[in-house]
């Protein structure tokens, strides 16, 4: 799980791409409802019990031939072009993983006027030269539910690095109300703000009911409570 496939090869000027899709809303977040171009990267180094990107990494359940494909930055940059996004959001998979790479893409954006936004779970520290490229970092560390061992799953100091880009929010799924504890202690512990909370759901019913049954508590600890705008619309369906 979470590799490259052996036989996919990108150039230099690459990204391992496992959709680019828009215009569309952000759906989740401070940004939620803005106009978005999105580009989903492939591959992560996590795996999450709940994922809704299994077919970034999960090669155990989906072809990576059939799934993810190099991309030239300037053929992500031409199709960004055509959805006239008000920002653009990089996700995954977990995108810190091609950093590096990511540089040529985020300077593209910036010369287009595009404020980016990056999607990480928050394991991997982000290089100097990628954080001032970056308007929003959308924090999102995993909790127990996801099934991932805590070592693995909570790094002190990529949080510390993406905290002091003084740009990021901190963005729990949560199941059920009890998990609100547990990020309870982990802002403390590692100083996240600002908080929120988004309830887990690829169904509109299951997403208001929990958001719901969340509201209350989350207001009365002063964090913020995010749908997905996406879920609402549109189910579960890729690429919108
Ligand atoms: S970190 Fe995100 S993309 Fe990776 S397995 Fe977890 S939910 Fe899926």
């Amino acid at each position: 799980m979470g590799r490259v496939p052996a036989d996919l090869t990108v150039g230099d000027d690459g990204l391992v791409i496992a959709e680019v899709f828009g215009p569309t809303f952000q759906g989740e977040g401070p940004s939620i409802g803005r106009r978005a171009g999105f580009v989903r990267l492939g591959r992560c180094n996590l795996d999450c019990a709940w994922c809704d990107t299994p077919y970034t990494w999960d090669w155990d359940r989906y072809d990576p031939a059939e799934e993810l494909h190099g991309q030239s930055v300037a053929s992500v940059l031409d199709q960004l072009v055509d959805m006239a996004p008000e920002i653009v959001v990089v996700t995954g998979g977990e995108p810190l993983l091609q950093q590096r790479r990511l540089i040529r893409l985020l300077e593209g954006c910036a010369a287009r006027g595009w404020p980016v936004e990056i999607e990480t779970n928050g394991t991997i520290a982000p290089d100097d030269r990628l954080v001032s490229l970056v308007a929003q970092w959308n924090v999102s560390a995993k909790l127990a539910n996801s099934g991932v061992p805590l070592d693995k799953r909570i790094r002190p100091d990529a949080l510390a690095a993406l905290r002091a880009t003084n740009r990021a929010a901190f963005k729990f799924v949560v199941t059920q109300p009890s998990d609100l504890d547990e990020i309870a202690a982990l802002v403390d512990a590692h100083g996240l703000a600002p908080v929120w909370i988004m309830p887990e759901g690829t169904d509109a019913t299951t997403l208001l009911d929990r958001a719901r049954v969340l509201s209350d508590p989350v207001l009365a600890r002063g964090w913020n409570l995010t749908p997905r705008l996406h879920v609402l619309l549109w189910g579960d369906q890729r690429g919108r």
